[in-house]
């Protein structure tokens, strides 16, 4: 099955579609994580790119779209995939349903993590990555259980992205609810939309999505 995440920065999409990349073996597509490689990489995409995701504001549609859809082509796709920060707007939402007709695909569900936008900023603000093995850590919530050394792989060099600070997090959850809020009553009137609670325990969140997808 092929699923939408969808939800305000922070509300825990890339998390939970990590756990369902091993529990439910869907593959991850994290427009962000795409686009921040881009410019790891000083691509051509990147470059253009690089101003607009640190102002918050969304990167144009047409970058966007030839990403996914080069990207649903990858074999790893063939068993089903969770799009992760995509759609963002109409004009991608109707792109998507193009383009996964003309692949002779669909999307099965979408699933809304509902969150409280005050929660977001601190959620969001104090986050940061090992960077070697890319696990996820949180000031408050989520340190490593040896201060300054991953859990995971004993890295000692962590990361913190570029717009996670809060101006930058604030233009966000504005461009969400001007721009991809809207996205969500489309899905609604397709009748493939459902809600999950993303203020509950991270567990609790990752049960109740698989109840979903089945
Ligand atoms: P994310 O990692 O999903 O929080 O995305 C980080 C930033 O990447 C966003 O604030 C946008 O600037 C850009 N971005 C990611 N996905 C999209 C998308 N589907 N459409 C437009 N911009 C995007």
């Amino acid at each position: 099955m092929n699923v939408i995440l969808l939800g305000p920065p922070g509300c825990g999409k890339g998390t939970q579609a990590k756990r369902l990349e091993k529990t439910k073996g869907l593959v991850q597509l994290s427009t962000g994580d795409m686009l921040r490689k881009e410019i790891a990489e000083k691509s051509d995409v990147g470059v253009l790119v690089s101003d607009v995701m640190d102002s918050g504001q969304l990167v144009s549609d047409d970058i966007i779209i030839k990403l996914i859809s080069v990207r649903i082509d990858a074999p790893d796709c063939k068993n089903g995939f969770i799009l992760d920060g995509f759609p963002r707007t109409m004009a991608q939402a109707d792109a998507l349903s193009q383009m996964l007709t003309h692949k002779g695909l669909s999307v099965g569900k979408v699933i809304e993590l509902k969150v409280d936008d005050d929660a977001m900023i601190s959620r969001i603000t104090g986050r940061f990555s090992c960077s070697s093995c890319g696990t996820g850590y949180h000031d408050e919530f989520n340190r490593p259980r040896k201060a300054g050394v991953c859990d995971v792989c004993c890295g000692v060099v962590f990361t913190r992205r570029a717009d996670d600070n809060e101006e930058t997090v604030r233009s966000r959850l504005v461009a969400y609810r001007e721009q991809t809020a809207p996205i969500i009553a489309f899905y609604d009137k397709m009748g493939i939309l459902s809600r999950v609670d993303g203020m509950a325990d991270i567990d609790k969140v990752e049960a109740d999505l698989i109840a979903v997808i089945g």
